[in-house]
């Protein structure tokens, strides 16, 4: 039989059944509630380190937590947009959400982000802006609006 693929995310139908009904689904059944101070102060590097382009990367929890990032490749990236094709994503269980950075410095999303942020999925997408420092990014919801992420500081030892 030949695969069919989801058309909004390209990845094979059955397999996005499977997952729209799992209780592993965190987009439907989990908030994530708080973000680890070295994944973030990761995110804010790579934001500084890829100025004046943009960067985004996927964010991954452990019981609501963020605590890894992925970098998808072929990402391209310009000043003022962060593109990945469709079917190139990743199919996670674990996923939180999104980062990407605003070299503009406008912390909030596009309508683009905004349909973006439904096509990843997830409910805590991050936007982060020059000077890439702890007070220079914001978390959104998936609809756009703002909403609270708690920076949890690291074991001692912990290494990402
Ligand atoms: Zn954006």
């Amino acid at each position: 039989m030949l695969g069919h693929f989801d058309q909004r995310s390209n990845y094979p139908s059955n397999i996005v059944h499977f997952l729209r009904n799992s209780p592993h689904n965190t987009d439907f059944n989990m908030h994530t509630k708080a973000i680890r101070k070295s994944v973030l102060s990761l995110l804010l590097q790579i934001g500084k380190d890829s100025f004046p382009n943009e960067f985004l990367a996927q964010l991954l929890h452990a019981n609501g937590i963020i605590d890894d990032i992925v970098i998808i490749p072929g990402t391209i990236t310009t000043p003022v947009s962060a593109y990945v094709r469709d079917d190139v994503r990743p199919l996670m269980l674990n996923l939180a959400g999104t980062a990407h950075s605003h070299p503009n410095g406008v912390i909030r999303p596009s309508s683009t982000d905004i349909r973006s942020f439904a096509k990843f999925g997830g409910q805590c997408h991050l936007i982060l802006g020059p000077p890439f420092t702890f007070d220079s990014w914001r978390a959104f919801y998936a609809d756009g609006s703002v909403r609270a992420l708690d920076i949890i500081e690291d074991d001692a030892g912990h290494i990402i």
